[in-house]
């Protein structure tokens, strides 16, 4: 896990409207981001097609889409609008140069020296880390029901991507760590099952995809979405999103996490009972396949999802 969060290259960044060196992207100690948290964010990958020698980012305009959402929410003002975003995003992996794949975290924040009713001056920065896939995708995790609870709704807005939204799953999953495990699933305040600390959850049972719906205080997913669509339109199954019990989660024959940072990794076993067999499951392998033809661009039925960067 350390080496997902060690920085080992240092591109360009998009800061203050230019791209500059690394280090040079810093904010101040008063700024409302540093002070409150006062930040909306995105976490996009693009994808390196070797054979087509070609960049693909994926669901970007999902990833706008909800960016925009979460400034909204967040009272920022003025809005960065996404097609601002969009064009630095491109200029700044056109400039780096990247053949491999690559994760990247586009920015909203409240700049200057405001107190925590600030809605402005808004900043964008935009960092993109060459991002190889973890080995946990092909060996799978395994999981810790979290003694912490998922943040209502109704105290915190858990449907945008909110940087103060997220040391709630930061305990959870450094609970997970401390006490031996890969990963954590997060319960809401009503005891049902939400989501992972940066991911949504799916189970399998009688070879039903399951997945907690959009009012259990989970992020509106765009992985989820997606897949929810390949599992019906290309799987043939018929996924259902409902209320999820923590002890389905043991009855369950597969479970995966899903997400921009997760991809599809499966969940082998949670609180040190094995799901199913305690292998990844068939309905989850076959899932990675196709979601990773998907995303790298050679599956020309969903090219519309992914689009090429300029070289
Ligand atoms: N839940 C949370 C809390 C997240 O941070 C993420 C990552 N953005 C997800 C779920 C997965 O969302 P997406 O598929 O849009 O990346």
């Amino acid at each position: 896990m350390a080496a997902l969060n060690t920085v080992t290259s240092r591109p360009l960044v998009y800061f203050d409207g230019r791209l500059v060196p690394w280090e040079e992207a810093r904010v101040h100690v008063f700024t409302p981001l540093a002070k409150y948290g006062a930040g909306v964010f995105e976490g996009i990958r693009a994808y390196w097609n070797a054979d087509a020698r070609q960049l693909f980012v994926f669901r970007v305009r999902e990833h706008l889409d909800r960016l925009t959402y979460s400034q909204v929410m967040m009272r920022m003002q003025p809005l960065v609008p996404a097609p601002t975003v969009q064009a630095a995003m491109m200029a700044l992996l056109q400039a780096n140069a990247f053949s491999e794949t690559v994760h990247i975290r586009a920015m909203v924040y409240v700049d200057g020296e405001g107190e925590s009713s600030a809605a402005g001056p808004t900043a964008l920065t935009i960092t993109a880390l060459a991002r190889p896939m973890p080995p946990r995708v092909r060996a799978g995790v395994r999981a810790q029901v979290s003694s912490w609870r998922r943040i209502s709704d109704q105290a915190m807005p858990m449907r945008a991507k909110s940087n103060a939204n997220y040391n709630n799953g930061r305990l959870a999953g450094m609970q997970a760590t401390v006490d031996g495990y890969d990963a954590a699933i997060i319960l809401n305040d009503r005891g049902k099952v939400s989501e992972g600390p940066g991911m949504c959850l799916f189970i399998v049972r009688g070879g039903v995809p399951i997945t907690p719906d959009l009012t259990s205080d989970i992020l509106e997913s765009i992985t989820r979405e997606t897949v929810l669509t390949l599992l019906g339109e290309d799987m043939g199954l018929a996924p259902v999103q409902r209320q999820v019990d923590r002890s389905e989660l043991i009855a369950a024959e597969e479970a995966f996490f899903c997400g921009t940072g997760w991809e599809i990794t499966p969940i082998t076993s949670v609180d040190g009972i094995p799901i199913g067999s305690g292998e990844p499951g068939p309905i989850t392998r076959a899932l990675q396949t196709l979601y990773f033809d998907v995303v790298h661009g050679r599956d020309p039925s969903r090219a519309h999802w992914c689009t090429p960067v300029p070289m």
